[in-house]
């Protein structure tokens, strides 16, 4: 939930722009993989930057959130080029009245068809986290960060519970920003429906899921960075976990009472350790 003064809409291109370069950085969203939306329920200007207008039929039925605008990045366009360009990579969506279509506000720099392929999934966790949070801004990130996605290749690492403890157990800080851990979701074709129910499910319980042998969703009701960073925490995890196992598995890692000892000092509520 963000307070007043909101953000203007250069201040979110920017902090999109910003969030797609990290995720480049950090090797999460090779050539045009990954995608990034955001809604925000309070009045925006977006003619002056977007005066292309159409009429769309949206995924899924969303009444609750008439009203409410997506930024949404093109199907197709690479997140590390939001920076340079954001009216190029990025079209507006605003519900109309009837919760089932909306308009879809572009710019002639436009180099996209239509938005993310992904978009379906995004629409549904940003509706669900909206209706039972009732925050007035929702991000929702895909990323496809490589060490995570590798060990979700690895049948072991497909359980949940074994998953956490061996990926929570590498920094102080994993557990602090991933209380709840990281979430799983068996491999399911990109775009599908079953793709969207899982992950939907799954991000009412966690903060950042795994699409296994895929990639990652995360979200935040506070900023683009901070969902981008959920990412960057979970890959930095996998990376350890994955340094172990190339190591032949000598390291140690925190212990279960260490980690409990961390939550207790910095009163996290976890129930993994
Ligand atoms: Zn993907």
């Amino acid at each position: 939930m963000l307070q007043a003064p909101y953000p203007e809409l250069d201040d979110l291109l920017e902090m999109m722009g910003e969030a797609g370069r990290h995720l480049a950085d950090i090797e999460a969203s090779e050539g045009a993989a990954g995608n990034i939306s955001v809604c925000l329920r309070w009045p925006i200007e977006l003619r002056t930057r977007f005066p292309l207008v159409e009429e769309i039929e949206l995924p899924q039925a969303v009444p609750e959130l008439a009203g409410a605008t997506f930024l949404v990045s093109g199907s197709g366009r690479r997140l590390r080029e939001i920076i340079d360009e954001p009216t190029a990579n990025i079209a507006c969506i605003v519900v109309n009245e009837d919760g089932r279509t909306g308009k879809i506000y572009t710019s002639h720099q436009r180099r996209f068809e239509h938005v993310t392929s992904e978009f379906n999934s995004h629409l549904a966790v940003h509706y669900d986290q909206i209706l039972s949070s009732h925050t007035n801004f929702h991000a929702v990130i895909h990323a496809q960060p490589p060490h995570l996605t590798y060990l979700s290749h690895i049948p072991r690492y497909q359980d949940e519970s074994y998953l956490n403890s061996h990926l929570l157990r590498w920094q102080p800080e994993t557990i602090i920003n991933l209380p709840e851990g990281i979430g799983f979701v068996p491999f399911r074709i990109p775009s599908s429906p079953e793709l969207m129910a899982g992950t939907l499910e799954s991000l009412r319980h966690h903060r950042i899921v795994v699409w296994a042998k895929h990639g990652a969703m995360a979200r935040s009701d506070v900023s683009v960075k901070r969902a981008a960073d959920r990412v960057e925490y979970a890959e930095t995890a996998a990376k350890y976990e994955y340094l172990n196992l190339s190591a032949g598995e000598i390291g140690e890692g925190l212990s279960a009472d260490e980690i409990r000892e961390i939550c207790e000092t910095f009163h996290v509520q976890q129930s993994i350790f």
